[in-house]
């Protein structure tokens, strides 16, 4: 099975393709939007396009060997990095390299089979030193099948979230500022905010924008084959995402893996707002006092929720009818300071701490930060 054609953004695509045909793409670039909208997957057509022999205005011809290879995911010179949960048994740098390598090939292999997946796992992923490492050693080697070579560092900001996370962001940086000839890097961010200032000077970026809500039911009808009715339901809570729409997909009897962590992140933002504090207590010791980092992505649905929040007090209508958000009275900034500190929770959960201690005290500070102001559910 290929990896299914890429859906919508047509008139970025036509331009990245006449800019190739110009000879005039960027050799790094950084492709930044919202979680789950297609960035790993444009940056995997621009290495289909950039590996092609013979592409036209409009892509990548599609037909000849290159490209077949690209759509599969076996083409030699088309390197993609994305964060990966750390290996359990990895006592040295090498072991740590080859275990990722290894966790990082059956990853493709499971994409290969399904190129389905929601782009939550509901473990703790980054890019560790050992395999920057391992991509700067490769850069530096010619292209073993074609004219040039692409990497590609998906989900780049999950360089930030890591012990050797400045030593890993360096590696990358020192490649991209003496970049090998015939080599592209690409990278993608949901918040290249929080990339190092330096790497991001050293990127062109391309924002890739959501899509409409009507492109994204017509993906899950057409191509994911989801009945037109649930379709237009995930179209709804998509944010314009097919990765997030696909989040929300019922199977086996259970809701979505974004619904389920949607739930539990408002239940704790509902015992931050609660007038005592006796329930913010409650929801901490809820947590195993183990595995702190398992709590990121609850944390990425807790920062979403708060985004909604200063979202709605502000006045903007509600992502969807299917989607009831907090309502809140204060004032948005505040909402947005209470962001920081998820985020802060968020790096600190990379570390050894326990999870109830991280979970209360970050309630609490959100109590303090946005307390005051009554709160209901609708
Ligand atoms: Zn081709």
């Amino acid at each position: 099975m290929t990896l299914h054609p890429h859906w919508g953004h047509g008139p970025v695509l036509r331009a990245l393709a006449r800019a190739r045909l110009r000879g005039s793409l960027p050799q790094a670039l950084l492709i930044h939007g919202p979680p789950g909208v297609g960035k790993q997957h444009l940056a995997l057509w621009l290495g289909q396009l950039l590996l092609c022999p013979s592409p036209g205005g409009e892509g990548p011809c599609g037909s000849c060997t290159h490209c077949r290879w690209a759509l599969r995911l076996e083409h030699p010179d088309l390197h993609w990095h994305f964060p990966l949960p750390r290996p359990e048994k990895a006592s040295t740098p090498e072991k740590l390299a080859d275990a990722l390598e290894e966790a990082r090939a059956l990853r493709l292999a499971s994409l290969r089979e399904n190129p389905l997946q929601p782009s939550v796992s509901g473990e703790a992923r980054a890019h560790y030193l050992a395999a920057v490492r391992l991509l700067r050693r490769r850069a530096y080697l010619q292209p073993s099948r074609g004219e040039h070579q692409v990497f590609i560092l998906g989900e780049a900001d999950a360089l930030a979230v890591q012990e050797d996370a400045s030593e890993a962001a360096n590696a990358l940086l020192k490649l991209l500022e003496e970049p090998p000839p015939r080599t592209t890097f690409i990278l993608t961010s949901v918040q290249p905010g929080r990339l190092l200032p330096t790497l991001r000077s050293r990127t062109t970026p391309l924002h890739l924008p959501p899509l409409s809500r009507k492109e994204v039911a017509a993906f899950l009808e057409e191509v994911a084959g989801i009945p037109e009715a649930e379709a237009r339901r995930l179209a709804s809570l998509s944010r314009g995402s097919i990765g997030r729409a696909l989040g929300f997909r019922r199977g086996n009897g259970e809701d979505g893996p974004l619904e389920q962590l949607r739930r539990a992140a408002l239940q704790l933002l509902e015992a931050a707002l609660a007038p005592s504090p006796a329930g913010a207590f409650r929801a901490a010791l809820e947590f195993s006092p183990r595995r702190a980092r398992d709590l990121a992505d609850l944390l990425d649905a807790l920062e979403e929720l708060l985004v909604e929040l200063a979202e709605a007090s502000a006045g903007a209508p509600e992502p969807s009818p299917a989607f009831p958000v907090l309502r809140w009275n204060g004032d948005p900034r505040r909402v947005a300071a209470a962001a920081e500190k998820v985020w802060e929770a968020r790096l600190l959960a990379q570390g050894n701490v326990n999870p109830q201690l991280l979970v209360g005290g970050l309630l609490m500070e959100l109590r303090q930060i946005l307390g005051g102001a009554p709160a209901h559910c609708p």
